[in-house]
């Protein structure tokens, strides 16, 4: 069976994402493991403690010790694993950003990335097979450990240059969306000397606050206090807090790619050069800005995992995605929240306040829409489209088409039945006159 999407198993509590399929992924993990012990991790979700210990048993009934570090954001857990020699891998239980009824199962790796696609595999493969129990004194044994959680957020302030955020007494309105950042990120704000107005920051998996989603509809309320206060940022979480999103000093939304140039400018001008990742459905604006100021820039296929190993293999100084996932590779090889708030804070420490440094930025239009497609379809589709297209064809995720003056993407998706048409241009009529014209097409080579 398949389970795995592209960030991990997801689920409804108690419907798909119930307890027997939790014991038996936590049998078919300890299965593809030569022993523990692994180190488990929940998001506060009404059903995080239930799948946890389903998943637990599981894993001790094939001989797999654990260590429980409790509720802690994803990176957290992460970056345990990656610190302790010893630590074969990691559990994370959290559905990230999907409503509280859903749950999900991400897979960590002895060096703290997410799982490859062919540990993934060995999951899936060994999760159909009657999979072998120990015997009675072999089975595994749980203990909880405290501190995890200060311990990353130490880890955090030791790669951002905290002194120069300390003496600049910032003050900022923080969103934790009730998420399983509530007690890691506001200590941090404290560690950091910043005076920090709290938002939804209790812990609550029914999320009370606003849906777990950092979107600027979600975040009304960080928008509306951040603009009408002396505040100089908002930042806010999604429900596991791998992701960071952004307000600037005078309420505005900023949009993802605009916090992924920001940094990534800050990144390339610290460093003196440097290479910077990111997928091919990234705003022009990112690229730009690394190649400006003395950057390398490069695409990646889609997926956070994806850009985190393209950063491991070529050398590259940052990378992230437009959804306010960051990569710092210094601290860790995967998405990390609040290495992204501690870095805005030394941004604006150093540099002043996010209007002025975006004002600078170059900008385009663009547009994203969505088309019906069966499974079935989406292959012959994109080779058509492959076929017509005109302009520079590149295939490294979906169809990539480049223009002089812009670019447009068509790409189906991984998990649901449609395709995706990004847009982009300098001109807001261009860009929405090639997503009809290829929206046309697409619908055209479905109907056969
Ligand atoms: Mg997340």
């Amino acid at each position: 069976m398949r389970m795995f999407g592209t960030n991990g198993i997801r689920g409804i509590a108690n419907a798909d994402m119930n307890p027997e399929l939790a014991i038996q992924v936590g049998k078919a993990i300890g299965s593809v493991l030569d022993n523990g012990p692994l180190a488990i991790a929940t998001d506060p979700r009404t059903s995080s403690q239930m799948i946890k210990y389903a998943i637990c048993s599981g894993l001790m009934a094939t001989g797999i010790d654990i260590i429980d570090l409790g509720v802690i954001p994803t990176p957290a857990l992460q970056y345990y694993v990656k610190t302790h020699t010893g630590v074969r891998g990691g559990v994370m239980i959290t559905a990230s950003h999907n409503p509280p009824e859903y749950n999900g199962i991400k897979c960590i790796a002895e060096d703290g990335t997410e799982f490859t696609k062919e540990q993934e595999s060995m999951v899936e493969d060994a999760y159909d097979t009657d999979i072998q129990c120990v015997q009675w004194d072999c089975i595994g044994q749980i203990v909880s450990v405290d501190g995890a959680g200060e311990t990353y957020v130490d880890a955090v302030i030791s790669r951002v240059d905290a002194e120069s955020i300390r003496k600049a007494k910032l003050k900022v309105v923080l969103d934790c969306s009730n998420g399983a950042a509530c007690e890691t990120t506001p200590l941090m704000m404290k560690k950091l000397g910043v005076d920090a107005v709290l938002l939804n920051c209790m812990m609550d998996g029914t999320f009370p606050g606003h849906e777990s989603e950092p979107t600027e509809s979600n975040l009304s309320e960080l928008i509306e206090v951040t603009g009408r206060t002396d505040a100089v940022v908002g930042m806010a979480h999604d429900g596991d807090a791998d992701r960071c999103v952004f307000v600037s000093n005078t309420g505005r939304y900023l949009p993802g790619d605009l916090s992924l140039a920001l940094i990534a400018q800050h990144r390339v001008v610290t460093n003196g050069g440097g290479k910077v990742y990111a997928p091919v459905s990234t705003s022009s604006t990112v690229k730009d800005v690394v190649e400006s100021s003395g950057g390398e820039f490069h695409y990646t296929a889609v997926g956070s995992p994806i850009v985190a190993r393209a950063m491991m293999e070529n050398g590259g100084i940052f990378g992230g995605e437009d959804n306010g996932g960051l990569i710092f590779p210094e601290h860790q090889y995967c998405r990390d929240g609040a290495m992204g708030m501690a870095t805005i804070l030394e941004i604006i420490a150093k540099e002043g306040p996010l209007d002025d440094l975006i004002s600078k930025m170059p900008r385009y239009h663009s547009l994203k829409l969505t088309v019906r497609c069966p499974n079935e379809r989406k292959e012959l589709v994109a080779k058509r489209i492959a076929e017509v297209a005109e302009g520079n064809v590149t295939t490294l995720d979906g169809i990539r088409i480049d223009y002089d003056d812009g670019w447009v993407l068509i790409r189906a998706s991984g998990t649901e039945p449609k395709f995706r048409i990004y847009s982009e241009s300098s001109d807001e009529g261009l860009t929405k006159e090639r997503s009809e014209h290829y929206r046309g097409l697409v619908e055209k080579f479905i109907e056969g």
